[in-house]
């Protein structure tokens, strides 16, 4: 590789490391061998390889130490939180490590022998965006090799450095050129969605890249599952209990420091009970130290880049400047980091840039509605429709408003909740296709039918 580029830290704004920089020379080169790694892999036994790919989990896993600081350093987030997303992503491995692709007998009889089989695809290029780096690759690196597929892995230019390591440990596991990682900026990701010799593409991103890859995957029609972006709405009914469900709507919308596609970034109340929510979710918010997530006391990171810092800082002046009202503001160090403190935003409404489009940062704006049928239209109207939440003391009420809901997940008294056996995905512009769950892993092969004349 004849380049490097810089990574920051963002605790402290400054590089503090330097990553090979792939080009379309490296990426025709890795395209070649995972085209030629392909053959073995896909004519494996299922059951090898599977246990090759429990085998990379227990390798990841010997690093996991290693693996969260640089995490961390790259990412922002605490280093329990960075370990948190490893062993999560590596519990989803073995979820599809453990799962067999099923083959459908449509009919067995004198005259005829039908079955509908699962093929691999091919190669697989997985794209991933900046706010989880491993958990993402390795929702798409399991059920791709599980299926009998290859994969190259570009990571956010962000975030590449956990990612490439993964890829160094894989060397020692898994046959040469099934998992690959190049690292590059969006240059790479736009040659890999449209280079001959990739067959799927599953990104993770934001919905504008998304579409450029659908238009750029035409050409060769690639296979695509897109996960993008999400504007959920959390509905709180007039039943709830603020004390009770602060902390739970606190940890929906402001985890990973607000960076989480299905996050609750809309939060509508009732006018009656808007006080106590807002009051009740400060409560909270004051509990949260800010700071270098390397340092064991810290809950919330830095956001992860400086253009997103400027976007957050933005969207909350102007909607302070349209009329809604910041009523708590958290501490958070000046930098040279990138710091933004927990704000809490009221009489926010659907005008405002802060509600209309996702903030992917650590501020929450709350709206008040009299009428459930007005919120419930109100939490619908937009493009989006990644996941949404209801928070009730009824259970029968909240699954009455969750059915009007447009989202690929309703939750119902919780927001975000993920596992590796529930599929997960947008509707309306927020994707295309699943991940997780036998869904997630048959997004990775192709139909094939056999029929046999007897
Ligand atoms: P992004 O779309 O800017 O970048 C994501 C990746 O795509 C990066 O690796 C980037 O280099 C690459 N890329 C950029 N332009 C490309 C192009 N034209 N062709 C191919 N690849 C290209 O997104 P981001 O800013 O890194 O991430 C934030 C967004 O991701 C948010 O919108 C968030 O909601 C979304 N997201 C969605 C999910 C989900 O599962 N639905 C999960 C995490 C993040």
């Amino acid at each position: 590789m004849s380049t490097s580029f810089e990574v920051i830290n963002p605790a402290t704004g400054e590089p503090f490391t330097a990553v090979p920089e792939a080009g379309t020379v490296e990426l025709d080169a890795a395209a070649a061998a995972a085209t030629r790694a392909g053959r073995a892999w896909r004519a494996l036994p299922h059951a090898e390889r599977q246990q090759l790919v429990l085998a990379l989990v227990a390798t990841v896993r010997a690093h996991l130490d290693e693996l969260a600081l640089l995490l961390t350093r790259e990412q922002g987030k605490p280093v329990g939180r960075a370990r948190g997303e490893i062993e999560s992503g590596l519990r989803y491995c073995e979820s599809f490590a453990a799962m067999a692709l099923p083959v459908e007998v449509v009919r067995d009889d004198t005259d005829e022998r039908v079955e509908i089989r699962r093929v691999p695809v091919g190669v697989v290029g997985a794209i991933t965006a900046w706010n989880y780096p491993l958990l993402l690759a390795l929702w798409k690196i399991g059920p791709a090799l599980v299926a009998g597929n290859t994969v190259i892995v570009k990571p956010s230019p962000y975030t590449p450095v956990a990612t490439l390591r993964l890829g160094e440990l894989a060397r020692s596991v898994l046959p040469a050129g099934v998992l690959q990682v190049l690292a590059g900026g969006d240059d790479l990701g736009r040659a890999l969605t449209a280079h001959p010799a990739i067959n799927k593409i599953s990104f993770t991103g934001s919905e504008r890249t998304g579409k450029a890859i659908m238009a750029s995957a035409a050409p060769t029609l690639k296979r695509l599952t897109l996960e993008l972006g999400g504007n959920d709405a959390g509905i709180v009914l007039d039943d709830a209990d603020p004390a009770a469900i602060a902390a739970d709507l606190y940890w929906a919308a402001l985890s990973n420091c607000g960076q989480v596609c299905a996050g609750l970034k809309r939060l509508y109340v009732p006018e009656r009970l808007a006080s106590a929510i807002e009051e009740a979710l400060a409560a909270v918010a004051a509990t949260i130290v800010v700071g270098d997530g390397t340092r064991d006391y810290v809950d919330m990171g830095p956001v992860q880049n400086e253009p997103q810092l400027r976007r957050v800082r933005s969207l909350t002046a102007a909607a302070e400047q349209a009329g809604a009202q910041v009523y708590f503001r958290g501490e958070a160090p000046d930098g040279p980091g990138y710091f933004h403190p927990v704000t809490l935003v009221r009489n926010a409404t659907e005008e405002m840039a802060v509600v209309a489009q996702e903030q992917f940062g650590p501020v929450l704006p709350i709206l008040t509605y009299r009428d459930i049928d007005d919120a419930v239209a109100r939490a619908n109207a937009s493009d989006l429709g990644l996941g949404a939440s209801v928070w009730s003391g009824d259970e029968g009420r909240a699954v009455e408003v969750a059915e009007r809901m447009e989202a690929g997940t309703v939750w119902v008294n919780q927001h975000p909740m993920l596992s590796p056996d529930v599929p997960f995905g947008g509707v309306k512009q927020s994707g295309l296709g699943v991940e997780s769950s036998l869904h997630g892993l048959l997004g990775y092969t192709d139909i094939s039918v056999l029929r046999i004349k007897r």
